[in-house]
């Protein structure tokens, strides 16, 4: 191996603001047959906004901000958002909990309270005209979260994360290239299908729980070597599964230790750029 055509690699991969973190991903890329990404924050902005409220629209606010008041998830941003623009002063709340990949509950005034996505509503009930608009909004490339209280639903909140604007470029270019490309995602199956037609992805893969993600990078790892996109907490174990493991910059510290490339400037169009110079320095340090 040449050392030296390591460090020019590198050298020329930090000036574009990709950091080639771990030299062994080097050898995995020639290989690469799909590029799995993650959704919010990888192809979106990962800067939520609500969109639309149903129900009571100061009470549905006043419930949800009270409760998000305490998670670090970006819907909980863009509800608190919502609510300091509107002058909502939420109540306090008791028994916080976050329930990973459904949403967060806690107590006000003695009554059960929640906000989350349909799996988090066990026993609770929609009726027809909520759950036809819940889908309508879904088609919207939205993401729905309902809010409740003493086991009745009060409303529900609409979010929307529009894809960054070099996200459909960054796929299409992926694609010319034979890549397959897939989004693996926590979110609603329709929202994805909504985000992966506006920028073109292949195949969605929706409702992932945060701990399932690395097991479906696994799963298509059947078919030929797999690099993985990500930026969260719940991406770490994925970036550590994938053959190559890819985080953005602006990604959460542990997303960022756990990849061995780190694109610096959150720009999708930069995994293809990163694979052409990995590419590259092997086959010249080979
Ligand atoms: P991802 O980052 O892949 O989109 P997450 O696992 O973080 O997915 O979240 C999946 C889903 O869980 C969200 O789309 C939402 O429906 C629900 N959820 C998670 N945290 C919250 C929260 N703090 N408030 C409301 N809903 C939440
Ligand atoms: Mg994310």
């Amino acid at each position: 191996a040449t050392p030296t055509a390591l460090m020019v690699g590198t050298g020329r991969g930090a000036k574009m603001g990709i950091l080639i973190k771990n030299s062994e991903v080097l050898e995995e890329v020639n290989d690469v047959k799909t590029v799995v990404m993650d959704k919010t924050g990888t192809i979106t902005k990962g800067k939520p906004e609500v969109t639309d409220i149903i129900g009571n629209e100061k009470q549905v606010l006043e419930i949800a901000s009270a409760l998000e008041e305490s998670s670090e998830h970006p819907l909980a941003t863009a509800i608190l958002d919502k609510a300091k623009a509107d002058q909502i002063t939420s109540n306090t709340v008791d028994d916080f909990q976050a329930i990973e990949g459904k949403g967060v509950s806690a107590t006000i005034n003695g009554q059960k309270a929640f906000v989350g996505n349909d799996k988090l509503l066990n026993d609770v009930k929609i009726d027809e005209e909520l759950h036809a608009q819940m889908i309508k909004l879904q088609n919207e490339a939205k993401t729905v979260v309902f809010v409740g209280l003493a086991d009745q639903i009060i409303g529900l909140i609409a979010i929307q994360d529009a894809p960054k604007e070099t996200s459909k470029e960054a796929i299409a270019t992926l694609k010319s290239r034979g890549l397959r490309t897939v989004m693996l995602t926590g979110d609603n199956k329709r929202v994805a299908d909504a985000i992966a037609q506006e920028v073109g992805i292949d195949e969605v893969i929706a409702d992932v729980l945060p701990g399932d993600k690395a097991d479906h990078v696994k799963a298509l790892q059947e078919n030929g070597k797999v690099a993985f996109v990500g930026d969260g907490i719940n991406d770490a174990p994925a970036l550590t599964m994938a053959d190559v493991g890819i985080a953005m910059g602006s990604g959460t510290d542990i997303a960022i230790e756990s990849g061995g490339i780190v694109l610096m400037k959150n720009d999708l169009r930069d995994v293809a750029k990163a694979l052409e110079l990995s590419k590259k320095t092997f086959n010249r340090i080979k």
